[in-house]
């Protein structure tokens, strides 16, 4: 296992893939010429306005200086994906040379890691979270070695909802020598402040997250990676130029005067209605503590309970044949009448 000597000084040209250190990236019209001018004839648009006949700016300026003021993260230190799959697929193909180098991850997780591992052929190696769900950092680390360049790790995790242990995190950002992916998907719904803040004292972290969740964005496929200026340069060197389109470029600007947090706190006392409901249902036979927009629950026959819900028009996540979550669904958070109707439904259950 490699570590890292000095935390705040790594090289990254030792792990990034030799291909990639050399690529030449595609040069667009945009970026040869980046002023306002009146007549563009550089990139054979269509000059006729329709309003898309433009392509988006490939480095997503206005939308980098507004998140940047919304999270209090430097411009240099954002990279905006379609989606969070889009970091997560870019982090292999950067990172990891197919056939030679692997990732570790925790389990159960969020199924993406493993999808993009698989599809760019690299090694994915599982250690499973304790039964209940903490996360034990040296395990982690024993399962690396010397070609382990990428270690997942997801705080709230999916589909447990718990928040990751911030001593064992900072263990793992210290004592591992590769990438370190931490996913804070969910961290708006957590009373915990995650990695944000600390990405000047860790050069290999990245943290993940989306418009997806909290922000309500789901269907635009906004994702966000933060790090250091130098691996946000190595992202933006490896995405395809227009990534994000110019109607979402657009409509995220506006949406994201949205009143999030007021929504976010609806949400976290529907979490706490059904903290306190859940226990007290015969079907239910565990209620796992959360710090998501969902609470994984366990029940005695997961099947017969999620078909049951569907025949009464409420579908959940079947997540039981998933190894560590065995006779485990996922429920989200909804309006208050949805989780009204959720508990109604699983309160008629017959046991
Ligand atoms: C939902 C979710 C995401 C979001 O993915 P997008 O591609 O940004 O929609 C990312 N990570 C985890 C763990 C999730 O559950």
């Amino acid at each position: 296992m490699r570590t890292n000597d000095n935390p705040n000084v790594m090289d990254l040209t030792k792990l990034v893939r030799k291909n990639i250190l050399a690529l030449a990236p595609y040069s667009t019209a945009r970026d040869e010429y980046q002023g306002e001018l009146d007549i563009y004839l550089d990139a054979n648009e269509n000059p006729f306005n329709d309003g898309y006949n433009r392509y988006p700016d490939p480095y997503q300026k206005r939308l980098k200086e507004r998140l940047s003021r919304i999270k209090g993260v430097d411009s240099s230190r954002i990279f905006i994906g379609n989606g969070s799959d889009e970091p997560i697929d870019l982090v292999y193909r950067i990172f990891c040379e197919p056939g030679v180098h692997n990732a570790v991850a925790i389990a159960p997780t969020y199924g993406m890691y493993r999808v993009a591992a698989d599809i760019n052929g690299v090694e994915y190696r599982e250690v499973m979270l304790r039964d209940d769900f903490g996360l034990d950092a040296e395990t982690l680390l024993a399962a690396a070695d010397g070609n382990t360049r990428l270690l997942f790790l997801c705080s709230p995790n999916n589909p447990s909802g718990n928040v990751l242990c911030r001593k064992a995190l900072e263990r793992l950002l210290t004592g591992f020598g590769g990438i370190v992916v931490l996913d804070e998907a969910y961290i708006d719904f957590a009373d915990d402040p995650g990695f944000l803040s600390q990405l000047d004292r860790y050069p290999n972290l990245i943290v993940l997250q989306t418009l997806s969740k909290a922000w309500g964005m789901a269907g635009l496929r906004l994702g966000l990676a933060f790090a250091s200026p130098e691996i946000v340069r190595l992202l933006t060197r490896v995405k395809y130029p227009y990534n994000i389109n110019v109607v979402t470029q657009k409509l995220v600007l506006t949406l994201l005067d949205k009143d999030m947090p007021g929504q976010v706190e609806t949400l976290k006392r529907e979490r706490t209605k059904l903290l306190e409901a859940l226990p007290e249902l015969p079907v239910i036979r565990k209620v796992y503590p959360s710090d998501a927009n969902f609470i994984l629950v366990r029940v005695d026959e997961p099947r017969k309970v999620y078909d049951r819900l569907i025949e009464k028009g409420i579908v959940v996540r079947d997540r039981s044949r998933i190894r560590g979550c065995e006779g485990c669904l996922r429920l989200t958070v909804g309006t208050p009448e949805e989780n009204e109707r959720l508990i109604a439904e699983l309160k008629a259950m017959p046991v």
